[in-house]
């Protein structure tokens, strides 16, 4: 089979990109291993980042996405997204997305934590992913450009172009890109569904691509948690955004509810319990109806009573390494979160990502069109099976939001690659920044700004590298 482009993955990033080129005149293959609703695109609740409101610029979300990233984003990439994100909206309202609208008829806007404007698109309240993803996939369905391949996992790459399915056969195209999502799963405690660990890094690194800063993985503060049916399920932050308070076991609050991310989940992990309650009894339900729905139907009604919540694994901010065209080695191009575009650094600005997902698939399915027609080549296969239940659990246990160098040491024992690669990465940063944070190593080194932990391909022992513009 033969194709100008093959895409691994259906979320956000890989459909985005998928329709892209296929609205180039390209023929597409986009191959999926799970079925839709099981990628983390389709749980997004909170939206899409974009500077669009009047009192907004790029140059005011850049600020933030720089202050969130604590001194590793790249800000060549946070540029590319800021400026680029505005017209990736329009392009989704094109294909087919309807957002939710303000009483004027205007975008509504949502506030999240670490943004100093409203500038968060969403969709059906907090069924923001869900509505992108039902609209993309319908458009890439309909294209007589675009042919999908459902429940067909990838396990290997070619060099001359194109990639291996897991039944043998064989897709030659001019480039690859991956969009396989990003390796939260990876922690037994988490927000996302079981496919999200990291099979596309696994792949791109037996490929010969880098991969960057995979000890930076975002807890997210709000996470279920104890209530049966819905461990981990996500109460997104633009739940706080409209208002929603945490307290502590005594009823009283503890923390500034919209700070970044990781200053709020270290703030409940610092608690006697590591737990705390989220109080959205003032907040409209109409707002957040799939949220308030989701709780309801598990007995707890968020509109009468607080919600239990601790932190979960949400965000892997490493990945392969790529340019700012998602290039990550010959023929090669990641996008999405299995990406490290440097754009998140040491901790992610709430509802970049999906951004991202959009202004880096397009430029990487541009770029990708231009590779030469693929040719014959070798054939590399790469070790895709899911992590077992032990692995994800000593993740958790071993580098979770308490690290130090024992538990680390012991990790890197663990018979799962990509766990031993975390591991390798959170030993050799000896610091706290941003979502990473050493028991033994409090503070952030300044020495470390702007240096990304590098796993070169073959390599188990990660190296920092400067990269200038962070
Ligand atoms: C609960 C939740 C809420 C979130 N809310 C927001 C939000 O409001 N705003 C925001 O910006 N971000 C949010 N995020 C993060 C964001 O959703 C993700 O970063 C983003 O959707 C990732 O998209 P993706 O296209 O890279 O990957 P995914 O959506 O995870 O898609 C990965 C795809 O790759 C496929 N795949 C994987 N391995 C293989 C293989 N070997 N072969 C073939 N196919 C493969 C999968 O089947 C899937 O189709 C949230 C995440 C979660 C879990």
């Amino acid at each position: 089979m033969r194709s100008d482009l093959v895409v691994v993955g259906a979320g956000a990033a890989g459909l985005f990109a998928a329709l892209t080129a296929a609205r180039e005149g390209a023929n597409v293959t986009l191959v999926s291993a799970r079925p839709l609703a099981e990628t983390a695109s389709y749980w997004a609740q909170g939206g899409a980042a974009a500077a669009l409101a009047i009192d907004d610029s790029p140059a005011i979300h850049l600020l933030d996405t720089l202050e969130a990233g604590r001194g590793l984003t790249k800000r060549s990439t946070a540029e590319v997204l800021t400026n680029e994100a505005a017209a990736r909206v329009r392009d989704l309202i094109e294909l087919g997305c309807h957002f939710d609208a303000d009483r004027h008829g205007d975008l509504a806007l949502g506030l999240e934590g670490g943004h100093s404007r409203r500038r968060i698109i969403h969709a059906g309240g907090s069924a923001t992913g869900r509505r992108i993803l039902r609209a993309l996939s319908a458009a890439a369905v309909e294209h007589a450009n675009i042919e999908i391949l459902e429940q067909q996992r990838v396990r290997g790459l070619l060099t001359g172009g194109g990639v291996i399915l897991r039944d043998g056969d064989a897709i030659q195209a001019r480039a690859t890109i991956i969009a396989t999502g990003g390796a939260a799963a990876l922690w037994s405690r988490t927000t996302n569904p079981p496919g999200s660990f990291g099979s596309g890094l696994i792949l791109a690194r037996a490929a010969g691509a880098q991969l960057a800063d995979l000890e930076f993985t975002q807890f997210h503060p709000t996470a279920v948690v104890g209530l049966k049916g819905r461990e981990g399920f996500l109460i997104s932050e633009a739940v706080r955004g409209e208002g929603a308070t945490l307290h502590d076991r005594h009823g009283e609050r503890f923390v500034d509810e919209l700070e970044p991310r990781d200053h709020v989940a270290r703030a409940i992990f610092d608690l006697p319990d590591k737990q705390a309650e989220l109080d959205m009894t003032h907040v409209d339900p109409g707002r957040f109806p799939n949220i308030v729905q989701a709780l309801q139907e598990a007995g707890l009604d968020p509109t009468k009573q607080r919600i239990p919540v601790a932190p979960a694994s949400h965000y892997v901010m490493g990945g392969i390494v790529t340019d700012l065209d998602g290039k990550a080695h010959d023929r090669l191009y990641a996008v999405g979160e299995c990406a490290c575009t440097g754009l998140h650094g040491a901790n992610r600005l709430a509802s970049n990502s999906l951004s991202e997902c959009f202004v880096f698939g397009r430029r990487a399915a541009l770029k990708g069109l231009d590779e030469d027609a693929p040719t014959d080549g070798d054939v590399i296969e790469a070790e895709v099976d899911a992590p077992t239940r032990e692995t994800r659990e000593a993740v958790w246990e071993l580098a979770g939001l308490e690290r130090d160098a024992q538990r680390l040491q012991r990790l890197q024992q663990d018979p799962y690659p990509l766990a031993r690669l975390v591991a390798a990465s959170a030993l050799l940063r000896e610091e706290t920044r941003g979502s990473h944070g050493r028991r033994e190593f409090p503070d952030t080194d300044p020495a470390l700004d702007a240096h990304h932990t590098i796993l070169d391909a073959g390599s188990e022992a990660p190296r920092f590298e400067a990269w200038t513009d962070s």
